[in-house]
């Protein structure tokens, strides 16, 4: 590590005005006071409340969608976006394996099967040309359902994930899941604000996940939503995650086994004054990454991974790719140690010892990726 290295630690610090510059932090102000003040002395904190119901309004809004219904995580969100989705146990289900493990998790709750294939250098998502020329191979179409010759068994949908922000190549990924009668269900829980050809990610799947813990873009503490065009899907989601309760003034009927994954109010209110935030925060986010370009003009060899043509990035975590001459763990042991906190990528979901026997293409760019990407302090910070 050399001189500009030190330039760059040093700039993101001055930057910042920290010894210490954290991945990511929230930020609030005064309006998340004030609506969550308004839970507490009301006493409206839990699973009723006028700021569920605004923040399903407002947030459909914002992502351009019919319905959202909102819940207790991002990993809930994608369990139940699954199951209304038609996804059984037994059914194989597509995903990158460089993922955060709660996609995986969410088909293995089902008692499905992740399937993971390969993602693209350029979207650093699911690569819609690999995968075509994928299930080729694997595939076979009967009755219209598409089923793993290797395995025997059904792959019912594809779950591409829009990677720190970054959309991926969605039109591609549609077309072959039309050829194939695939399923399509965006985990788009690092994705709020990001948009391809002008639509909003999460808008294309039938249904769609959101995350807002508390390192995300914005956050409700805790928190997660199930997006949808379709009123069907929205209502069943709404159902299942209110312990599928028939509505009646005073009797408890449930008929099914539903869960309890319903977003308390006070989570929804902190929500609501985040989401009035969303534009500022994606501004900010994206002036980041012009002085990122600046910062690391100067250092041969690594390159700011930076928004695929024709979409438009929040810019969620700032993402840094090192080419062959750089060990990423030095980097990362001499950025952290610089006070610049700096993260790997995840490790890919085929790496792990309890997804290690899940079936998978070849993973070339995913191997690639687990070892040149460092993601770097990515908090929005306003400017004068
Ligand atoms: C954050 C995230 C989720 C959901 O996480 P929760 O912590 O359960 O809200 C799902 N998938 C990806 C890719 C994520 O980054």
């Amino acid at each position: 590590m050399n001189t500009q290295w030190l330039e760059f630690t040093d700039n993101v610090k001055q930057f910042y005005g920290k010894d210490f510059v954290p991945l990511h932090e929230p930020t609030f102000n005064d309006r998340e006071v004030e609506y969550v003040t308004d839970c507490v002395k009301t006493g409206w904190v839990s699973s009723v409340g006028a700021y569920v119901n605004r923040f399903e309004e407002d947030l459909a809004k914002f992502v351009g969608v019919k319905r959202a219904v909102a819940v207790v995580n991002g990993t809930a969100a994608l369990h139940i976006a699954l199951k209304v989705a038609g996804v059984k146990a037994e059914d194989e289900v597509l995903m990158p394996s460089l993922t955060f493990i709660a996609t995986a998790n969410a088909v293995s709750y089902l008692g499905a099967v992740p399937h993971f294939i390969d993602v693209s250098i350029n979207t650093l998502g699911v690569d819609a040309d690999k995968l075509k020329i994928y299930l080729e191979q694997i595939g076979k179409l009967q009755n219209n359902q598409l089923y793993n010759r290797e395995t025997g068994r059904r792959i019912s949908a594809l779950v591409p994930m829009h990677t720190f922000g970054h959309a991926v190549d969605i039109e591609g990924l549609l077309k072959v899941c039309d050829m194939y009668n695939v399923t399509l269900v965006e985990d788009a829980a690092e994705s709020l604000g990001t948009y391809y050809k002008g639509k909003h990610t999460g808008s294309f799947g039938k249904v769609s996940a959101l995350s807002f813990n508390g390192n995300k873009i914005m956050t409700t503490g805790g928190g997660g939503a199930i997006v949808t065009d379709d009123d069907a899907l929205a209502d069943y989601a709404k159902h299942l995650t209110t312990t599928a309760k028939i509505p009646h003034r005073w009797a408890y009927e449930h008929d099914e086994i539903g869960f309890n994954y319903r977003m308390p109010n006070i989570n929804a209110a902190l929500g609501c004054a985040q989401l009035e935030k969303m534009p500022l925060f994606i501004q900010q986010k994206r002036e980041l990454t012009k002085h990122y370009e600046q910062w690391l003009a100067d250092i041969e060899g690594v390159q700011l991974f930076e928004e695929p043509a024709n979409t438009r990035s929040n810019y969620w975590l700032q993402t840094i790719l090192l080419d062959e001459q750089f060990n990423r763990d030095e980097v990362l042991a001499f950025l952290n140690e610089q006070g610049v906190m700096s993260r790997p990528i995840w490790t890919p979901m085929h790496h792990l010892a309890i997804y290690q026997n899940c079936p998978k293409s070849d993973l070339r760019v995913t191997e690639q990726l687990n070892k040149s990407v460092v993601n770097i302090p990515s908090t929005p910070k306003s400017e004068g």
